[in-house]
């Protein structure tokens, strides 16, 4: 293994990593330009630009200037890489961004090593000082990515949190090898331990590229499909998202027998509203209406945006009965919201049970429809059930059985 290591060397392996980081650096900004415009994405590309001139400098032979101070601005530069890596984390995240901070210190480094002449003669110190800095700075970067759960992105998030943690752990190891060897050598003395370091840092810096695209590529793909799902205005889904969860709902209350119902809700009068008060303060009470529909509805039941003024819920495990009841408690609230152009804001519900196995589900939201239309009719602000004939029959036997036993 040695002898392996021993037959590449360290700035050959040093410059690679350089071109590694440019590499970085020309994805991010690849990615910007089909127009994924996030801020993480500067970040990391201004990370891979600190870590490519940062490994590019340190290999750098015909310089005017020392050795020590083209060391000291290569690290400089990689440890601002890594603290822009972190920097577009939290972004992604949506988290406070540590990175003023962070640069500040690794700039205090770098005058520190260009100016306080003991702390430059320490090489071990200024190893223990760097890798301390970097290793927790990786390793909070892979942390945050790994507890960050998102439905469609915790696989992708933790692959790059496995490959951040993975380089704060080789820099620990720098770091503990530092602590406790009798000798260490500059990082690009040819030594199996130096090789085998860059070896690493290379790779990641590759499989790092390669993982940030895919992570943010997912990202808008996640996106894209919450979009075609979900109405902008409300949060809620969409009517083109119905079909699927009704299909859905319609199999597993097949499958075990449970009831499922339905609910159409629409405001009452609300061409009123937008003609008096303004098709803005009309959308503030859809928006109202719809986070009164959420509040009151179970973690299972799902509540979709028709269109305009016009909300559809998927009640599963729930018989006409029970759902009457939410429908009743949805009205009241509802009517409790403060009144629009001087009215109060009211809604009519139409209620009804899906009977999936006599029927399909075009002929039950006919019937919901009805039952709406029928609230409408009778003078709205109230909850109409209508059952499937089947039902009704079912329950008039069993109301005569139970009036016969
Ligand atoms: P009813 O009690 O019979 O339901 O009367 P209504 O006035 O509510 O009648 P209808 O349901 O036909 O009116 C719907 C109106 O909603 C018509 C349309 O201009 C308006 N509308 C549709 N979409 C939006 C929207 O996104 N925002 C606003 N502000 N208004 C919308
Ligand atoms: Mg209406
Ligand atoms: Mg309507």
């Amino acid at each position: 293994m040695e002898q392996l290591l021993l037959q590449l060397d360290t700035r050959t392996l040093a410059f690679i990593s350089g071109l590694a980081g440019l590499l970085l650096a020309a994805t991010m900004l690849g990615i910007a330009m089909t127009g994924t415009r996030h801020r993480a994405l500067y970040d990391w590309a201004a990370a891979g630009l600190c870590y490519g001139f940062g490994f590019l400098i340190g290999v750098w032979i015909s310089v005017p200037w020392p050795p020590w101070v083209s060391a000291a601005f290569a690290n400089a530069l990689v440890g601002s890489g890594h603290v822009l890596v972190l920097a577009g984390v939290q972004r992604h995240l949506g988290r406070r961004v540590w990175a003023p901070l962070l640069l500040v210190l690794v700039v205090a480094l770098l005058l520190s090593t260009l100016l306080l002449e003991p702390f430059r003669a320490e090489l071990r110190l200024r190893v223990l000082v760097h890798s301390a800095l970097y290793c927790a700075v990786d390793l909070t970067a892979g942390v945050l990515l790994w507890r960050a759960a998102a439905p469609g992105l915790t696989a992708y998030r933790r692959a790059v949190a496995l490959l951040a943690i993975l380089n704060g752990l080789a820099i620990a190891w720098r770091f503990g090898h530092a602590l406790l060897a009798e000798r260490i050598e500059n990082t690009l003395v040819d030594n199996p331990f130096n090789i085998a370091l860059f070896l690493v840092s290379m790779a990641q810096m590759f499989m790092l590229t390669m993982a940030l695209a895919v992570m943010l590529f997912r990202g808008k793909a996640v996106q894209l499909q919450w979009i075609g799902q979900h109405d902008p205005m409300t949060g809620m889904l969409n009517r083109r998202s119905l079909l699927e969860h009704a299909q859905r709902e319609v199999a597993r209350s097949l499958r075990y027998g449970t009831p499922l119902s339905l609910l159409m809700l629409d405001i009452d009068r609300f061409k009123t509203i937008n003609d008096h008060a303004g098709h803005e303060a009309g959308d503030e009470v859809i928006r109202r209406v719809a986070a009164r529909i959420g509040e009151g509805l179970r973690a299972s039941d799902t509540a979709f945006r028709l269109g305009g003024e016009e909300f559809l819920m998927l009640l599963p495990a729930t018989s006409v009965g029970a759902a009457l009841q939410v429908a009743e408690r949805l009205r009241a609230a509802i009517s409790a919201l403060p009144p629009a152009c001087g009215r109060p804001v009211t809604a009519s519900i139409g209620v009804t049970e899906v009977m999936p196995r006599v029927e399909s589900w075009e002929d039950a939201m006919r019937r919901v429809d009805g039952a709406l239309y029928r609230a409408k009719h009778e003078g709205r602000d109230r909850s109409v059930a209508i059952a499937h004939p089947a039902a009704q029959a079912l329950a008039a036997s069993a109301a005569r059985l139970a009036e016969v036993g």
